[in-house]
């Protein structure tokens, strides 16, 4: 089964309006590489601007986070349809940090992952260990009761749709990144839990991407890997130059 690798910048809470621009004008050079996605998850208030900037040009451009309701009283919150009426493609759901810091948990992972598939946007959902589960041998038991929770109710036709994020909470942002074959091993596991909850053509399809401390030095290697299928990408994302060597490596 051939999978389209895809790349995925999160930039988590960086940039405003103006520096996305910036940012925008300066990767527009890039030359489409073939048979491959490429994503910016920027701030809610950049979406505008990069969907602008950048139509016409190989990149599409993603949220990070979104509400499960199409409106209501949710002080704060962004809904699904208020992403697509921007042009937004794509949303980043239960990112560790989002489940650290704001709450998240897999019920509500699950209720965005299907309201995302419900308004035409692709979630890129995350899963991943912390260090004392990966120490402790716990990694795979977690990794696929976040996996199994995350699906639960998807049709087979949305969960081949799914981009799965690998990202082990140890190796984000800390410059500690998983060995390719550690990251390849976990990412098989992810595939494997995959087909238990729909079946083989599903998990054949589904795209995992391996998150944590990518560098566009280490980005090839990960991309060997038969089981990975891109990277999400926080801190070499933020510069063009950056993100234009990461794709370049992919
Ligand atoms: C992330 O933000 O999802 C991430 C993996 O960050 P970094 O690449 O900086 O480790």
């Amino acid at each position: 089964m051939q999978r389209t690798p895809i790349i995925a910048g999160n930039w988590k809470m960086h940039k405003t309006t103006e520096e996305a621009r910036e940012f925008a004008h300066a990767v527009r050079s890039l030359t489409p590489k073939e048979n491959m996605d490429t994503v910016i998850c920027a701030p809610f208030t950049s979406l505008d601007a990069l969907v602008q900037e950048l139509e016409g040009y190989p990149i599409a451009v993603g949220a990070q986070n979104m509400h499960w309701e199409e409106s209501g009283a949710y002080t704060g919150e962004i809904s699904p349809g208020m992403l697509t009426s921007l042009g937004v493609q794509y949303v980043i759901i239960g990112h560790s940090e989002r489940r650290e810091y704001f709450a998240e948990t897999d019920e509500t992972v699950n209720r965005k992952a299907k309201a995302a598939f419900a308004h035409g946007l692709t979630p890129i959902v995350c899963v991943g260990e912390n260090v004392e589960q990966r120490e402790g041998g716990k990694t795979k038991e977690w990794v696929r009761e976040q996996v199994l929770r995350a699906v639960e109710g998807l049709s087979s036709e949305q969960a081949k749709q799914l981009v799965i994020a690998y990202e082990p909470i140890w190796a984000i942002g800390t410059g500690k990144s998983s060995s390719a074959e550690d990251a390849q091993d976990v990412i098989a596991f992810i595939r494997s839990t995959v087909e238990d909850g729909f079946d083989a053509q599903v998990a054949a399809q589904v795209r995992i991407q391996y998150g944590g401390s990518v560098k566009p030095d280490n980005i090839g290697t990960y991309m060997e890997q038969p089981d990975i299928d891109g990277a999400l990408v926080g801190g070499a994302s933020l510069t063009p130059e950056s993100f234009l060597k990461l794709l370049e490596g992919a």
